[in-house]
């Protein structure tokens, strides 16, 4: 590592901590007890992780897009934390899902809620930090990218709070509203865990699903959740939403109509083209291949929130069309049993 390289890690860790420690609540988001230390809260199941650690060590995404201001390795402990609960409530909001056999069989409604509710703090602890983050980068600069953005994040957690509140009344009244999508089951292990609510901005045909970029005061975003969860002897895809969001009505069936082999090669796609937020095994079959060619997917799809609003828009047309335009063969299946870890 040069000085400058060491120099820049330095300073970026010292705001990510600041935003990091001022994002924080005071209180625990759940139960509203005021907190003096937050436990930590582990995203994917720390009993799904240990199915794919090697030596308990783990790569996340960062190590494919190499971005060198942020460490590439991570232990089991330290993978997809956030901080927003007191440590009862993290104990037993989860604990159905948060089961190796309960995992295995086809969820319950009960499950989901849950699985979503994690989601939730998830992506919410994100978004603080976020706006944390550009409040303190807008006293530096104001262009149209921050300033765009920033709305777009002020909205978002203004609507998922509003989904909090709607995953917390399911709950309380057990009346689960959420449907699954897709629930495959295969006998072998991918190398890669996720768990993350994605929203969707094109659906197969090139329809719109959820305008993702629009910041004028819209009704509120939805979101649909996947899962990937590599078990000690099989591994678990799951994509479900609620069935209120009628927006993912069709795209839903559109992965319901596929055959498994297909769907499973649509879903690893999918996965990361829409997150850079999984973790995966630092040793499986045809690593250095697959990891070649999600660098290439990635510097292909540089991020749309340009200077300028001509190539704004060109972006989000292409967008639009990303999975219109997908073809089985033309990303790694990840998914299927060819990149599969070895099962002890
Ligand atoms: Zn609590």
């Amino acid at each position: 590592m040069t000085p400058e390289l060491i120099e820049a890690r330095k300073q970026f860790g010292s705001i990510l901590t600041r935003s990091k420690r001022a994002a924080r609540p005071d209180r625990c988001l759940w139960c509203g007890k005021k907190i003096t230390r937050f436990c930590d809260s582990h995203t994917i199941p720390q009993m799904v992780l240990r199915n794919i650690a090697i030596d308990g060590k783990l790569d996340y995404a960062n190590v494919i897009l190499e971005n060198p201001l942020l460490k590439a390795d991570q232990g089991i402990a330290e993978a997809d934390v956030f901080h927003l609960l007191c440590r009862e409530c993290d104990n037993t909001l989860f604990q159905d899902y948060e089961n190796p056999d309960n995992l295995k069989r086809l969820p319950t409604g009960r499950m989901l809620a849950q699985i979503a509710l994690k989601d939730l703090f998830l992506i919410i602890n994100k978004r603080l930090i976020e706006i944390q983050l550009f409040n303190q980068a807008k006293e530096h600069e104001q262009s149209f990218f921050i300033t765009h953005k920033q709305e777009i994040n002020l909205l978002d957690k203004r609507d998922f709070f509003s989904e909090l509140d709607r995953v917390r009344n399911m709950l309380e009244t057990e009346d689960y509203n959420f449907e699954l999508i897709t629930w495959d089951k295969v006998d072998y292990k991918v190398p890669v865990a996720f768990q993350e609510p994605l929203t969707v901005y094109g659906d197969m045909n090139g329809d719109l699903i959820v305008d993702i970029y629009d910041n004028t005061d819209r009704t509120s975003i939805k979101q649909m959740h996947m899962c990937v969860f590599p078990l000690d002897d099989c591994s678990v895809i799951v994509t479900f939403y609620n069935k209120a969001d009628t927006e993912y009505d069709r795209f839903a069936e559109q992965l319901r109509n596929m055959d498994q082999e297909k769907r499973l090669k649509f879903l690893g796609y999918f996965m990361f083209f829409i997150s850079e937020d999984m973790i995966l095994a630092k040793k499986f079959p045809h690593r250095t291949y697959f990891y070649n060619q999600v660098r290439g997917m990635f510097m292909d799809q540089y991020d749309i929130w340009t200077e300028t609003k001509e190539e704004f828009e060109w972006g989000k047309q292409r967008n639009l069309n990303r999975f219109k335009y997908w073809k089985a063969d033309m990303f790694p299946a990840i998914l299927t049993k060819k990149y599969a870890m070895k099962l002890e």
